[in-house]
């Protein structure tokens, strides 16, 4: 079903509030199978909404308001909207409950503008919205439907779980079924040139590629008659994708890379430890980021200096006055050592230059990582091209992260 969203907020004009609901709904939307085709946003202006209604129902069928359900003389989406499509406003006997409970319940007063909200167009379906005051609703007219959402982004997702998706289900005619694959260590273009012959001509199951800091994740999704048929054109899909791609994906349940290494890490009794020059700490705190992670990792390092990567992870400084201090031979001997110091299984390293400066004969973005597990020791060379220290940052330690999951998977 073709599909808009409107934000109704002079806030978002101004730029001080972002527009997260339209992203959170149009992400909700699409995985449902729904097109969205436009994101307006409007001020609390009534003839300049009432133009975007009637523009956005000229070309799509399900409009998504949000914003402008609140109590004040400005908060007028409830109004415009019932007007455009031809219906009175009621005052909601349960709406109206909720409403004095509500204030009952934190033992405050209600105003009298507070009443206004307990109304709703005659024909809706209503949204009660147990997280606020304002409760939402669903107006169908002639193949045409609007829902209305409050605009704080903790209401309109509370009404999106409890009601909204419900409501939007009963209008799909087809089964969705989507599979979230993650990847590192492949760009998102190498990617879609490695996957062009299945994303060729492909309208069912879809493959799409979206690339998020350093790594990229691909949506295969279908949509068929029943579940069973889309999960099942989703699951030969994902074994095509597999064939080609495999070596990059690390997940095929959305899960993040640092989640599947502790995962493992655990299932196998194993423990981790980094000697971290350029990532300064990232790769052990995002390795804390999951439950349970002291399992896995007793210690880990950040060896800035020289001098550090010398006194703390005995690295021979013959090693770096011989080689530099990026370089391959002190990244490995930086993993070793990691792993000797902390008495872990796996050591993992990063020596590299973050930028946006480096040393001549070196450019920002080039970075080793070393490895020691058993006798399986060795690097991985990286060159990123970028300057932006963040960035870089970042996608070693995603490096990292990766160089243990091959060491483990
Ligand atoms: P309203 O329902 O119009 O009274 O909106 C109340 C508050 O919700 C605003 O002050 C904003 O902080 C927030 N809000 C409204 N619209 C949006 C939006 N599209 N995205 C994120 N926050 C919003
Ligand atoms: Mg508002």
């Amino acid at each position: 079903m073709k599909t808009s969203i409107i934000a109704v907020g002079t806030e978002l004009l101004f730029g001080q509030t972002v527009n997260t609901n339209a992203s959170f709904l149009s992400d909700k939307l699409n995985h449902m199978g729904f097109d969205v085709m436009y994101h307006f946003v409007v001020g609390d202006n009534p003839e300049r909404l009432r133009a975007k209604i009637r523009e956005a129902f000229a070309d799509t069928d399900l409009i998504l308001l949000t914003g402008g359900l609140g109590p004040t003389q400005d908060d007028l989406t409830k109004e415009i909207v019932a007007e455009e499509m031809g219906a009175e406003l009621y005052l909601d006997e349960q709406a109206l409950e909720d409403l004095k409970a509500f204030f009952d319940k934190r033992g405050r007063y209600m105003a009298e503008n507070n009443l206004k909200q307990a109304y709703l167009p005659v024909g809706c379906t209503p949204l009660y919205n147990a997280s606020g005051t304002a409760p939402g609703f669903a107006l169908e007219k002639d193949g045409k439907i609007a829902i209305c959402f409050p605009g704080p982004p903790r209401e309109m997702k509370w009404l999106w779980e409890n009601g909204a998706r419900a409501y939007l289900e009963g209008f799909m005619d087809k089964k969705m079924f989507y599979r979230v694959i993650r990847t590192i260590g492949i760009g998102e273009s190498d990617l879609e040139m490695l996957l062009m012959p299945l994303i060729d001509g492909q309208t069912d199951p879809t493959i799409a590629t979206y690339a998020k800091e350093g790594e990229c994740t691909l949506r295969v999704a279908s949509q068929r008659d029943t579940m069973e048929e889309a999960e099942a054109a989703v699951r030969e899909m994902t074994d095509k994708v597999t064939e080609l791609a495999g070596e990059y994906i690390y997940s095929y349940d959305d899960e993040e890379l640092n989640e599947v290494v502790v995962r493992i890490l655990k299932e196998k009794h194993l423990t981790v430890a980094s000697a971290e020059s350029a990532t300064a700490g990232m790769f052990a705190s995002r390795i804390a980021d999951v439950p349970g992670a002291s399992e896995v990792m007793h210690s880990s390092f950040v060896t800035y200096s020289n001098e550090s990567k010398i006194r703390n992870v005995g690295v021979p400084a013959e090693t770096i006055e011989k080689y530099g201090v990026v370089s391959p031979e002190t990244a490995v001997a930086m993993a070793a050592g990691a792993r000797a110091a902390a008495g872990a299984d796996i050591g993992v390293s990063v020596t590299g230059y973050a930028g946006p400066e480096a040393d001549p004969g070196h450019n920002a973005g080039e970075a080793y990582i070393g490895y020691a597990f058993g006798d399986n020791t060795g690097f991985y060379a990286v060159n990123t091209s970028r300057s932006m220290r963040k960035w870089n940052r970042n996608y070693f330690m995603l490096r990292m992260l990766r160089a243990v999951y091959l060491l483990i998977k």
